[in-house]
């Protein structure tokens, strides 16, 4: 907490979906919750026995797309070898009484992001990062045309173990599944609300927000100033065409989003130019964080609009983005029971203590 902070107690809820809250507690003396380790990377280039090091392509399941080509590849997609989710199986659920299942058909597979095996994302060359996303993008496109029951790809990528990752070697991960993943289909259902009510998304509304509002509430009776209100302060990266934000009600302490600042639903629909924009704040947000908390455990994920039948109406009210989530402790019972977060630094400090770094 920095010097002048005031201590915030408060219990905020998501503006996207209002179920989802968050106690900010930033008061001195706060017992802090347990630290999540940092990791120590490895920052070899190469390490012979890693699966996903050059030379060793015969050690993992075959090659789906390789980028530029299989031989001089710099990002490489494989089946995963221990997929979550799968090929059609000939013996169908029963369903029975209240014991519901849906099949788990659906792929999985492993993109290696880089050839080099301990580079870091803030590490990797801007042009590398717009790759890597453009070949996220040309794989989902594929995934989507291939099967009409695919409703949903997800693309993630977990840094280090308590994030979930198993191979050092930087990777990140498809699934493709015939449902809409709970967190998504909660963003899409009251964006759609937002959307019926005040005929805007309500991303673009909260970027038009971060990027225009102040306010100062006064106290009523005394007229003394409570609090003053400088949305700009959630803006932690800004490009030509993307914004990296830190939400008013983060359930993790760092989380930052970074989404296009002009309305887009469907992350597929984004262009070549538009990746150039979003890997450069993509990367200065990274590095950010490497400078704030460098090390830290974290997960990213894709947002984008959902395919088929549930989401035809989604367009104008659902805008993707990307949510980046460090893991720097560890959940309490408290917030496992609870479902209600626990931030003992608030949103807008953080963002301060961000926005503070001075790269280049
Ligand atoms: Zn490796
Ligand atoms: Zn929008
Ligand atoms: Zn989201």
């Amino acid at each position: 907490m920095s010097e002048n902070e005031e201590t915030v107690r408060e219990i905020r809820i998501n503006p996207i979906v209002p179920s989802e809250s968050v106690l900010v507690a930033t008061a001195r003396g706060m017992r802090p919750r347990d630290a999540e380790e940092r990791m120590d990377r490895n920052a070899e280039a190469h390490v012979d026995r890693c699966p996903f090091c050059t030379g060793n392509e015969e050690k993992t399941p075959p090659t789906i797309l390789a980028v530029p080509d299989e031989k001089d590849w710099q990002i490489r997609i494989v089946e995963n070898l221990y997929p979550v989710l799968g090929d059609d199986r000939s013996d169908s659920g029963i369903n029975f009484g209240l014991q519901q299942a849906i099949e788990g058909y659906g792929r999985h597979e492993v993109i290696i992001d880089h050839s080099n095996h301990g580079i870091a994302i803030h590490e990797m060359e801007v042009s590398h990062l717009q790759t890597l996303f453009q070949t996220y993008r040309a794989r989902m496109k594929q995934l989507y045309d291939s099967d009409e029951r695919l409703q949903y790809v997800l693309v993630f990528k977990n840094f280090g173990a308590a994030a979930g990752a198993s191979i050092k070697h930087t990777h990140s991960q498809i699934i493709a599944m015939p449902v809409v993943p709970e967190n998504v289909y909660n963003e899409i259902m009251h964006s759609r609300n937002y959307y019926q009510k005040h005929h805007q998304c309500i991303f673009c509304a909260m970027i038009d927000e971060a990027l225009t509002f102040e306010a100062t509430i006064y106290d009523r009776n005394s007229g003394a100033i409570r609090r003053r209100i400088d949305v700009g302060q959630y803006v932690v990266e800004r490009g030509e065409k993307f914004i990296a934000i830190k939400p008013f009600a983060s359930r993790y302490e760092w989380e930052v989003h970074i989404l296009p600042l002009q309305h887009q639903s469907d992350f597929i629909n984004s262009t070549d130019e538009d990746m150039a924009d979003f890997a450069s704040v993509l990367k200065r947000t990274m590095n950010r964080l490497d400078h704030v908390i460098g090390g830290a455990q974290y997960n990213f994920f894709l947002h984008s609009q959902p395919h088929g039948e549930t989401c035809a109406d989604c367009p104008p009210s659902y805008h993707w983005h990307l949510e980046i989530c460090p893991r720097t402790s560890i959940p309490t019972g408290f917030e496992l029971g609870s479902g209600l977060f626990v931030s003992t630094i608030s949103p807008e400090d953080a963002a301060a203590q961000l926005r503070a770094v001075s790269l280049d």
